[in-house]
Parts: structure tokens; sequence; C-alpha cells
């Protein structure tokens, strides 16, 4: 498991309890985590040691064999998939379209004598599908009002290893967890299982774990509470910061920790929804053509549309992350633009710092610091602002990335590209032209301030906050 973290609605588990049974051998569950990866840090470190330990809790007394490994340094862990699979009758792993895990599958592929399998279980479209990426989330969607119906009708298991009849395996090779011992856990003073031997790992130490606890268990009780709560006020309450609208599920989403299947499974159990309500034709229109209420149609247009938009696009186009990446009439208008006066300059440590003349700014920039979270809609204005206040918009490009990856807990995801690009054109269409953005889509703090409510926001996130 390198990116869907989870013991259940898990293709990939699915596939390899499904050889299990075939084979008659033992199940290994192996859950790796290098040290060496870009923005590798305490924050993101922690919040998939907690799902290590969530795991390892949950499987302390079934009969597969769960092995966690977190690596002590850079490439200690090079050679043990290669061990670890010497006397396995195939190798399953978990398809995920960005970051390094297509650098893992290949460097899988490489180390592994017997069969691999690749599953995909990221969203609702099988990533493979579409065969092509799309330029806006509209037409997207009425693609997805084509073909989606017909991959609705399966769902990943919601516990495959509780019903299965899975031999038992004795006990890993000595030699193997010798040389790459099994992640080991403790509670610290708060409750929370912490790794033994965390603090000599060469990560970033500065961008520290947060009070948001990772891991499947966790991820299923904050989604369960926002069923209960937020969902029907989401269509109303999702662009206010003082409300907290929105479902909170998208570092879990993006550490694998909870699935999409089993949320829209969710969904559409609290409707009492079946595919005959789907209301043709399939034009892409947001509202109406699932024939759920209002609030649950907005949240899935979110968490399939425009998450499994960028994903595709990810998985599509190696080239997702560069400047060049961008549509042409972004990249011309942007570029046309570059050399106008900007209102105000900064340079990527001032923003880091929170150090802009902008209240609403820096208090959202302080949050990601903080909390390694930003609300969507100050997310925008805060892409937005980036790109206005720097010297060319491929600086700004840079600022967006380093800054969301490092202090988001769901940086580094599809998503973050579908965001960080979208402030710059992608996925969006021209507007009227204005200064330095010429026809990119511009945001205002001023309109913002007007438009939804954030006077609680900027007591807690203002500028008495200090940063680090
Ligand atoms: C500059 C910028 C950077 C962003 N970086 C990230 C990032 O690193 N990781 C990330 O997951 N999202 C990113 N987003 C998208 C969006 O801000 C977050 O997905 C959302 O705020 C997460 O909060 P939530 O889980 O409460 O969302 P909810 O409103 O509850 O939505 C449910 C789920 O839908 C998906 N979703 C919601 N909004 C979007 C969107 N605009 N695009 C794609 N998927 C969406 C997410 O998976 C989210 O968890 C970025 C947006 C911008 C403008």
């Amino acid at each position: 498991m390198t990116a869907t973290r989870r013991l259940s609605w898990n293709y990939a588990l699915d596939r390899a309890v499904e050889w299990a049974l075939e084979l008659g051998v033992p199940l290994v569950i192996f859950e790796p985590l290098r040290a060496g990866y870009r923005w590798a840090s305490d924050r993101h470190h922690q919040s998939i040691i907690d799902g290590m330990a969530d795991s390892a809790h949950r499987l302390a007394h079934s009969s597969v064999t769960y092995y966690p490994y977190v690596e002590s340094q850079p490439g200690d862990g090079r050679g043990l998939l290669s061990s670890l699979s010497q006397r396995a009758g195939c190798v399953i792993t978990d398809q995920s379209p960005v970051f390094f895990q297509s650098r893992l599958l290949e460097a899988g592929k490489r180390a592994v004598n017997c069969r691999l399998e690749a599953v995909d279980s990221v969203g609702l479209l099988p990533l493979a599908a579409p065969g092509r990426t799309f330029s806006a989330a509209y037409h997207f969607r009425r693609y997805l009002q084509k073909e989606l119906p017909d991959h609705l009708g399966s769902m990943p298991d919601s516990g495959p290893l509780s019903t299965k009849p899975l031999k038992g395996l004795e006990g890993l090779p000595e030699a193997l967890v010798d040389r790459w011992p099994m992640a080991r856990f403790e509670e610290n003073a708060q409750g929370r299982s912490v790794l033994v031997g965390l603090d000599a790992i060469p990560i970033d130490r500065s961008v520290s774990a947060v009070a948001s606890i990772g891991g499947e268990t966790e991820a299923r009780k904050r989604f369960c509470a926002f069923v209960d709560g937020g969902l029907s006020r989401y269509v109303d309450d999702r662009n206010h910061p003082d409300l907290s609208g929105t479902s909170g599920l998208s570092s879990a989403l993006h550490y694998g920790h909870i699935s999409v299947h089993e949320v829209f499974h969710s969904l559409t159990e609290a409707e009492g929804w079946t595919q005959s309500r789907i209301t043709p034709p399939n034009d892409g229109r947001r509202q109406g053509w699932w024939s759920m209420s209002n609030s649950t149609e907005a949240f899935i247009d979110q968490l399939v549309t425009w998450r499994e938009l960028g994903h595709g696009y990810c998985h599509y186009e190696e080239d997702y992350q560069s400047y060049e990446s961008l549509p042409p009439w972004a990249l011309e208008t942007l570029e046309h633009h570059s050399t106008d006066r900007r209102p105000w300059l900064y340079s990527h440590e001032e923003f880091e710092a929170a150090a802009t003349h902008d209240e609403i700014w820096n208090a959202a920039q302080r949050q990601l610091v903080e909390e390694g979270t930003l609300h969507n809609y100050l997310r925008m204005l805060w892409g937005k602002k980036i790109l206005e206040w720097s010297a060319h918009p491929r600086e700004a490009l840079d600022t967006m990335i380093e800054l969301n990856n490092r202090y988001a807990l769901d940086g580094r995801d599809p998503n973050s590209w579908s965001g960080i690009m979208w402030v710059m054109g992608r996925f969006d269409r021209g507007w009227p032209e204005r200064p330095v953005f010429g026809k990119v889509r511009s945001m205002t703090s001023d309109s913002t301030r007007r438009k939804v409510k954030l006077t609680d926001y900027l007591s807690r996130w203002g500028e008495q906050v200090k940063l680090l």
C-alpha cells in the first residue's frame, strides 16, 4: 500500500485477497514510507504513521500479516520489496497518478520476479476509462453523466479481510525483518501513536505534526460527523470560512485513508438513491442530474467531478506540474502581462512568513502553516494574490507549489496541481482582461470580505498569530 492506505473499500486489497484465496497462500500487506521524498516532514509523516498504527491495531489478531515499514534514512528500504517478494505468488500494488508513486511502480516492476499488478481505486471513474483529459469541469461532467452510470454497479468490498478464510503466515523471514525492521508504535502523552525512532529520521522538523489525526478510523469518524452535521447545509455554507461547512476530508482522501467509493455509497444510502433517479439529458449541468438533495449534489460535484478531473489530468499528462502545461490562451495572456507593474511585490520568504499588507491573505497563510489546512474559498484568493504579487507567473507557480505542498496536509496530491493551475487558468475560461492577470480570472480581498463570512476566522488567524 503506497497510495490507497486503507483496509477496506480498496480494489487493490480485494484483488490481493482474491489471489491469496486462489493460490491458497497467506496475505502480507506491506505499507512502506520513504524518508527521502520531497516535502517529507513531521506533518506528512505523522499522518501516514497515524494510519499505520490504526491498521496495525486493527490487524493485530488477524490471519493477515501487516508489515508497516518506515525508512530510517533515505534509501534504506532499497532491496526490501525484492527480498519480500521472493517467495510471493504475486504482488498487488495500488495505482496513483501523481508524485513519486508512478516511479515507485516502475521500481516495483524491476524488483519483483513474480506477477505484479497495479490496481486503480482512485475514483468512481477508472483512470483508464476516458483515454484523454478534459479542459473544463463542464466537459468532464458531461462525459461523466454519459459514462459514469456504467461504473457504479460494482464497488470495492467494505470489509475484504473480515469474511474471507485467509491462511496465516507463521512469520516473515528473520533476516528480512532484521535488516528492515517492522515499524513500532508507542503512545505519547496525548494518547497519540507515534513511531519509535521518528526523531532520528532526517525529514523537515520545522513543519510539525498537527492535531488532526490520520488513518482510516479517524477519517470515517470525520465523514460521519459531516454527514450528521454540515452536509445538509453544504450548498449554502461551503464558501464561508466562519461556518466550517465542508467535509474536511481532503487529507484523508489524499493519504488514501478513505475511499471515494465509501463516501459515495454512504451518500446514496442516506438519500435512498438508485440509478433510476438519474434525470437526463446528460448536458453537463451541475444540479438536478443526480436527483439528490442540492447539498449532496454540490458535494458530489466537488468530490467526483472536480477531484477526478484533476486526477485524470495527472494520469494522462506527464507534464502536469510545469508552467508550460497551462492552456495556450492562459500562457499567452500571462506572458503578455508579465511585465505589468505589480501593485505589490513579495518574495517567497515574505509570502511564507505571512508578511504581506493584506489581512485576509496573511490569515489564510497562517492557517496553512499552523493547521495544515486552508479553506477552499480563501485558497483560491490565496493563489490569485500570489499570482498578482509575484514578479513573474513562473515565480508565482513555484511559490504556490512550495507553500501548498510543504504545509498542506492534503498537499502533493493531483488536486494540488488542479487548484494551483486553476489559479493560472487551467480548467477555466478567459475573463475580461486586467493588468497582471490578463484574461485569467482575478479575485480581490475586498470582494471576498463582502461575499463570505470571515469575522471569526480573522479573529482566530489574524495578526496576533505568530508563525513558527
Ligand atoms: C490554490 C489551490 C490549491 C489547492 N490545493 C489542494 C491540495 O493540495 N489538495 C487538495 O485536496 N485540494 C486542493 N485544492 C482544492 C480544494 O481547496 C480542497 O480540495 C478543499 O478545500 C478541501 O477541503 P474539504 O475536504 O473540506 O472539501 P469539500 O468541500 O468537503 O469537498 C470534498 C472533496 O472534494 C474534493 N474537492 C473539493 N474542492 C475541490 C477542488 N476545487 N478541486 C478538486 N477537488 C476538490 C476534495 O477531494 C475534497 O476533499 C486547492 C485549491 C486551490 C485553489
